[in-house]
């Protein structure tokens, strides 16, 4: 049996920031990973066009973000070119007219959300905030969709104002997942395809069983999504019923994408955004050209993401080709060419896209993240008070969580 001072369970931003804190600390610590790659939802593949981010790619807030930094010294490339969504091309149905009603509206939204955020009293569904007589709701709900992967109605209205949103967002050219890949500490061991399934906690020692046997630690650090936490994929003896609230509490929303090749690039302004149907939650929004190259990338979200997703392989590229049709007309069918699409719902380690809390759920990221007896630390995205459901998030939690590990032995 392999023992060590620390075990950390997953290898995503979390996971590979708290290993950084231990391997530092001078404490054996090993890192245990169920997929055979580093990176978890932050994953770069790269083509013959340039790096794709399957997952994350914006470094948000990044006046903010401390991963600028890391990401500077790496060597690679940050782009502070502005984001699409600050940049919606002309449409017939999506005029400059109906654009400003909609930032109309969507700042009245947010106006509301601020102030029924600041006053005392229950939480509440955002959707309990928007007139739904109003034109533009369905495209509220589809931008929900995608921020938080899921529409208005299921996400809670404390927790969707407590996110920290500074509107500075900057790439990485290669890729934000090469990014986090390459923070990985170079001396910690590592141990990928290997997920674990149980954490006893119940001796003076945790034993955490995994597909490669036995590991005992004096501490662990979870790093894992709350998916994974609540169906059972990793369990803990004695149970520990807290986590599997505050986790089904903090379910993953859904963001899938689908990248085209472009056969004619000029016909399409680069870094500018369209929505497939700007009256429709179920529209995709189309990044046209993002970095300049002969490409689109196409966002899905929430309900709709979820039910191409269900629907089998193809089902969200061909939608994504149709929309794009619908707007630059059915010339553009045989121009563009589907290179690649995600299934993050259908992902067994991931299980969706990112966290937000379910309405009357927002204390289940403090509740997700408290320590159990100074020897199981909790981290992720998921854990952030501020900036859930991003990759700067989670590696901030798992900084913490690796360094209160390494107190608790010191
Ligand atoms: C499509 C999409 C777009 C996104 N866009 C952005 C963006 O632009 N900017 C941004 O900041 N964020 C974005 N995100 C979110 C961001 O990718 C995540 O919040 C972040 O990467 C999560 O890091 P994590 O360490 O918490 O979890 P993960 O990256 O999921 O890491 C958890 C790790 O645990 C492993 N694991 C699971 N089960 C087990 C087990 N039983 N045993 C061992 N290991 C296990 C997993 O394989 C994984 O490697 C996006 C995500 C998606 C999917």
């Amino acid at each position: 049996m392999d023992e060590v001072d620390i075990a950390i369970v997953g290898a995503g931003a979390a996971g590979l920031a708290a290993a950084e804190v231990v391997e530092a600390s001078g404490l054996s610590g090993l890192l245990l990973e169920a997929r055979d790659r580093l990176g978890g939802r932050a994953h770069t593949i790269h083509s013959a066009l340039g790096p794709m981010d399957l997952g994350c790619a914006w470094l948000h807030s990044a006046d903010k973000n401390p991963l600028v930094a890391r990401v500077e010294a790496l060597g690679l490339t940050i782009d502070k070119t502005p984001p699409p969504w600050a940049n919606i091309a002309d449409t017939p149905v999506f005029s400059p007219a109906r654009r400003a009603e909609f930032g109309a509206a969507f700042q009245a939204l947010d106006a509301r959300i601020e102030s029924v955020a600041a006053e005392e009293g229950p939480d509440r569904p955002v959707s309990d905030l928007m007139d739904a007589g109003s034109r533009w709701t369905p495209l509220l709900n589809a931008f929900s969709a995608f921020y938080n992967g899921a529409e208005f109605d299921q996400v809670s209205l404390r927790d969707y104002a407590a996110y920290e949103d500074t509107e500075v967002n900057w790439r990485v050219a290669e890729g934000y997942g090469t990014a986090i890949a390459r923070l990985a500490p170079r001396g910690l061991p590592t141990r990928l395809d290997c997920p674990v399934s149980l954490v006893r906690h119940d001796g003076p020692r945790l034993t955490l069983e995994t597909s490669h046997g036995v590991v005992a630690a004096r501490a662990a650090v979870i790093c894992v999504p709350t998916t994974v936490l609540a169906t059972g994929a990793l369990r803990f003896l004695p149970a520990l019923p807290d986590k599997l609230d505050a986790a089904a509490g903090l379910p993953l929303g859904l963001a899938d994408k689908v990248f085209l090749r472009l056969d004619t690039p000029d016909m399409f302004p680069p870094e500018t955004q369209v929505y497939s149907d700007p009256l429709s939650t179920a529209t995709g929004a189309y990044h046209l050209r993002p970095l300049g190259r002969p490409m689109i990338e196409v966002f899905l979200g929430g309900a709709h993401a979820r039910s191409l997703e269900g629907e089998g392989s193809g089902a969200a590229a061909a939608f994504a080709v149709d929309g794009l049709a619908r707007v630059f007309g059915e010339a553009v069918r045989g121009k563009v060419h589907v290179i690649a699409q995600t299934a993050w719902a259908g992902d067994p380690f991931a299980g969706g896209s990112y966290s937000h809390a379910l309405p009357g759920h927002a204390g289940a990221r403090a509740v997700l993240a408290a320590p159990v007896d100074q020897r199981l630390f909790f981290a992720g995205e998921a854990c952030s008070p501020n900036f859930f459901s991003t990759a700067h998030g989670a590696w901030m939690t798992g900084q913490a969580a690796g360094a209160a590990a390494v107190a608790s032995l010191i």
